[in-house]
């Protein structure tokens, strides 16, 4: 049992209840494995020369940048450590991945040191995220923009 209690946010826990010691591992590599070959495909195949990548929907129905636009093409940037370019093709991404990398790094040593990890996000941070990521793609897509990529 958990204890988590929902206010209106959303909530992440481990439980250390759950699982021995083999389900942990087999859940580490069934996470781990397919995002280690998601960048090491986005490493070798620039998203821009390569066709099998998925493409925006939105972006195809509006002639719009979402606020996801070009997150791909920002990874593969990053990944060789050109972090102004990937900032160039979404800057949101390349702020968040601190943030994201940080809180899936506490799930993960929380984890496997036998300590829940509990992440909380409350109602308003969700509203200021959405609100962020809402002018990001507006802001982008006004003419004249320094987040427009082409
Ligand atoms: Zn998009």
């Amino acid at each position: 049992m958990s204890g988590a209690t929902n206010t209106g946010g959303w909530q992440v826990n481990v439980d250390k209840t759950q699982g021995g010691a083999s389900g942990k591992w087999l859940l580490g590599v069934l996470i781990l494995l397919p995002l280690m070959a998601m960048l090491a495909l986005l490493y070798f195949f620039d998203p821009n020369g390569y066709s099998f990548y998925p493409t925006c929907f939105f972006h195809q129905a509006t002639g719009l940048l979402c606020p996801g636009c070009g997150s791909l093409r920002a990874m593969h940037q990053l990944l060789h450590g050109h972090v102004s370019a990937a900032f160039q093709y979404n800057a949101v991404l390349v702020i968040s991945l601190p943030l994201l990398a940080g809180c899936g790094g506490l799930l993960l040593v929380g984890r496997f040191r036998h300590k829940p990890a509990r992440l909380r996000l409350s109602g308003k941070w969700i509203w200021f995220m959405v609100g962020l990521a809402l002018a990001f793609s507006i802001w982008r897509n006004l003419p004249g923009s320094p987040w427009a990529i082409h």
